[in-house]
């Protein structure tokens, strides 16, 4: 699977995923979504609570109602799997990118991904 760069600029967010006031603020969306995937409509499937996007220097439950859908694990994880947007990107800002995020780095790996977003884009 390849990570998409908002994705990898908050390693730790796994840690994130564990506070309470995510908890707290995973079942707010899921309450607004109707305990369904916004996608396939389905119930029965383990529901998650997925970032549209990540705002840097947010935390997950600081996002924004616009910025947080519920998806069940198939459509969760099909999201995950598009295209990502490193895939245009040099090995060099990619080998330097995955090092700042596995040092946990976030400043550096946020002027990363902006040079990359940059290079992208170009
Ligand atoms: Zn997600
Ligand atoms: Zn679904």
């Amino acid at each position: 699977m390849v990570a998409g760069v908002s994705d990898l600029i908050l390693v730790r967010y796994k840690d994130q995923l564990k506070h309470p006031r995510w908890q707290r603020r995973r079942l707010e969306i899921l309450e607004r979504d109707g305990f369904a995937c916004v996608r396939c409509k389905n119930t029965e499937q383990q529901l998650q609570v997925h970032h549209k996007r990540y705002v840097p220097g947010k935390m997950a439950w600081e996002h924004a109602d616009a910025d947080l859908e519920t998806l069940c694990s198939d459509c969760h994880e099909a999201e995950h799997n598009k295209p990502s947007v490193l895939a245009g990107i040099p090995d060099s800002i990619r080998a330097d990118l995955s090092e700042a995020v596995r040092v946990g780095d976030r400043i550096a790996a946020q002027e990363l991904t902006k040079k990359a977003l940059a290079m992208v884009k170009a």
